[in-house]
């Protein structure tokens, strides 16, 4: 799936407890860390004609990030950095875990590829998950979960106070909170 669905459903997860701002955003911009692994893409792009081109998309996308190995050492140094360590940590868990199985819903590739995710790695290769039942990453269920979660991020802002804007801007954040609530009504009085 695309990166801001991924942030979208991790910041999902970053609200599930009250957490302060720096554990959110933990939990919520972990849920976006596999796809790190693909940050090689520029390189493979522009050497693709070149005698000997490095093809860091197609060798490391999905090897290096998506995987219990990232998902564990996530969790340390949310166990490290947190404020509710024990708590954020979970969700930290879980917030990855969002991501990969969202790539496994709906990743497919144009030509048909999957992109398995090698689950087990760096201790082992021998999961490579896949799901018969893939859609594309560019396909209307998609389309359709990230405006699902759209509205329940805008949903969760105007109830917990707070949305990923705080990730960018703590001021824009609390204008956005205040005129949810001044049109919607404060939570607390509902
Ligand atoms: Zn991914």
């Amino acid at each position: 799936m695309h990166p801001v669905t991924h942030l979208l459903a991790g910041w999902t997860v970053a609200s599930a407890a009250k957490l302060s701002h720096r554990d959110r955003v933990v939990v919520g911009i972990v849920a976006v860390v596999p796809d790190m692994d693909g940050l090689g893409f520029p390189v493979e792009f522009a050497t693709r004609n070149s005698a000997d081109p490095l093809l860091w998309y197609s060798d490391y996308h999905h090897v290096l990030g998506h995987n219990i190995g990232l998902a564990l050492f996530c969790c340390g140094i949310a166990l490290v950095i947190a404020d509710r360590r024990w708590t954020a940590g979970l969700l930290t868990f879980l917030s990855f875990h969002t991501h990969l199985l969202g790539d496994l819903a709906g990743s497919r590739a144009a030509d048909g590829y999957q992109w398995p995710i090698p689950y087990l790695e760096p201790f082992s290769d021998a999961w490579q998950l896949t799901w018969s039942g893939q859609w594309g990453l560019s396909t209307w269920p998609n389309t359709a979960i990230s405006i699902a979660l759209m509205g329940l991020v805008v949903y969760l802002a105007w109830w917990r106070g707070h949305s990923p804007l705080s990730l960018f801007s703590r001021r824009a954040d609390r204008v956005f909170v205040t005129t949810l609530r001044c049109r919607f009504g404060n939570p607390d009085a509902q």
